[in-house]
């Protein structure tokens, strides 16, 4: 058992409260704030007045309390919140290469990722190789001298590939360069950090809020790290600007705190579709079934209170079966037909056709992505049986 800290039990264990006694830490509705001395404000800007917040875009007191819970759950020394998990994503890249250097990743990934690291980083001058990231032969032989980071997903997105991220961990030291991790899929389950890696980033917008109210992202790493982030003269996060709004922050705190039963109860109920759908003949894809290829190495990696995780795939053969089926299940109540995940409800959608669209078609072949994938984030149902039995009838109609 590699991890060290139960991660809901960190979060728990925090003691974080208003000025005034409030169990919610007040909101800090300021932009800027003030500074009885000169000299303080010169030193905050200078990073060397600890305790002391200049501007929100910097630190705001709110987006601490949820930060300082996310490094308890991650057992990370510090965190910093953002608008978005693409804003996590691409300040963390940015701030780790320079022109010049280069990424290996993983060539199964989140679409917007995918599309950053394919595309936008071109206009950088920053290289990308991407690899099957099963595959460690493949992601040693991808490194060159100029290698600043290797970037993966804990459970790919859409294939849920598992990252063995110990052994991706000695491979970054071995080379001296970052292993970066999007834990999005798996938070609580797998702690990245405590198994090696050097910074791991999340959308908070699914699971974490788990509300679909709003997009929101995160980056856990070292202090150094963030503090190199947050730098008022270079770093990313600082200089790009995409602070998390304070009001936002306060909210997600307090869905945080239901995130261990959340996890349990989606784990709980993909695990019983995933046989279910087995059961049934259809082409499944769950890390939680035995015979899953990653599933061994899911299970030395991860917390077991936490289950197998809520995201699963089926292959429906071709995008119109697919479609076909999806529109049944919406009618009939099982989900909605939505891009997203970590939702209280269930969520499907055709990924090649939507969230992987950005992969280009012969690539997602190439990845052995479907035409007829279907990925569903289970919901939190109280009676998954009888979401099966809807589920059974939209196949029995097909
Ligand atoms: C949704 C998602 C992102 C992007 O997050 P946003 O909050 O939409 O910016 C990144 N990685 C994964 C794995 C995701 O599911």
């Amino acid at each position: 058992m590699l991890m060290k800290t139960d991660p809901s039990t960190k979060i728990f264990d925090l003691l974080q409260f208003g000025e005034y006694g409030d169990v919610n830490p007040s909101v800090c509705d300021s932009a800027t704030f003030t500074f009885m001395q000169a000299k303080t404000m010169m030193d905050t800007f200078q990073g060397e007045a600890e305790g002391c917040f200049l501007y929100s875009r910097h630190w705001n007191p709110s987006n601490k309390y949820l930060a300082d819970a996310l490094a308890a759950m991650e057992n990370t020394e510090s965190a910093w919140v953002t608008a978005s998990g693409m804003a996590a994503i691409t300040c963390s890249i940015l701030q780790i290469c320079n022109s010049g250097d280069h990424i290996v990743c993983s060539l199964t990934i989140y679409g917007g990722t995918f599309t950053f690291l394919f595309n936008y980083v071109k206009k950088f001058n920053i290289d990308v190789t991407f690899v099957d990231i099963t595959n460690l032969d493949l992601v040693k032989k991808a490194i060159r001298s100029n290698t600043k980071m290797i970037y993966t997903e804990t459970v790919t997105n859409p294939l849920l590939q598992i990252s063995d991220i110990p052994a991706l961990a000695k491979i970054a030291d071995d080379n001296r360069i970052k292993l970066v991790v999007d834990n999005t899929f798996t938070p609580m389950i797998v702690a990245p950090y405590q198994l090696g890696a050097h910074v791991v980033v999340y959308s908070m917008t699914k699971f974490i809020n788990g509300k679909n109210d709003c997009v929101a992202g995160a980056i856990c790493a070292s202090k150094e790290f963030i503090d190199s982030l947050c730098d008022v003269n270079a770093g990313t996060a600082m200089l790009l600007g995409p602070a998390l709004d304070p009001l936002r922050s306060s909210s997600i705190l307090k869905n945080l705190h239901t995130l261990h039963i959340r996890m349990k109860q989606h784990s709980k109920n993909a695990m019983y579709l995933a046989e279910k759908f087995k059961e049934h003949g259809v082409k499944i894809n769950y890390p939680g079934l035995p015979e899953n290829k990653g599933h061994k190495i899911l299970k030395e990696m991860m917390n077991p209170d936490f289950g197998f995780g809520g995201l699963m795939a089926i292959d429906m053969d071709n995008a119109v079966q697919a479609a076909k089926l999806m529109e049944m299940m919406e009618k009939s109540g099982v989900g909605y037909l939505a891009v997203s995940l970590g939702y209280f409800k269930t969520l499907f959608s055709n990924s090649g056709k939507s969230t992987s669209s950005e992969v280009p078609e012969d690539i997602q072949r190439e990845m052995g992505l479907s035409e007829g994938l279907i990925r569903f984030s289970v919901g939190l149902d109280h009676d998954i049986e009888n979401t099966w039995q809807k589920i059974k009838s939209c196949l029995d109609q097909m």
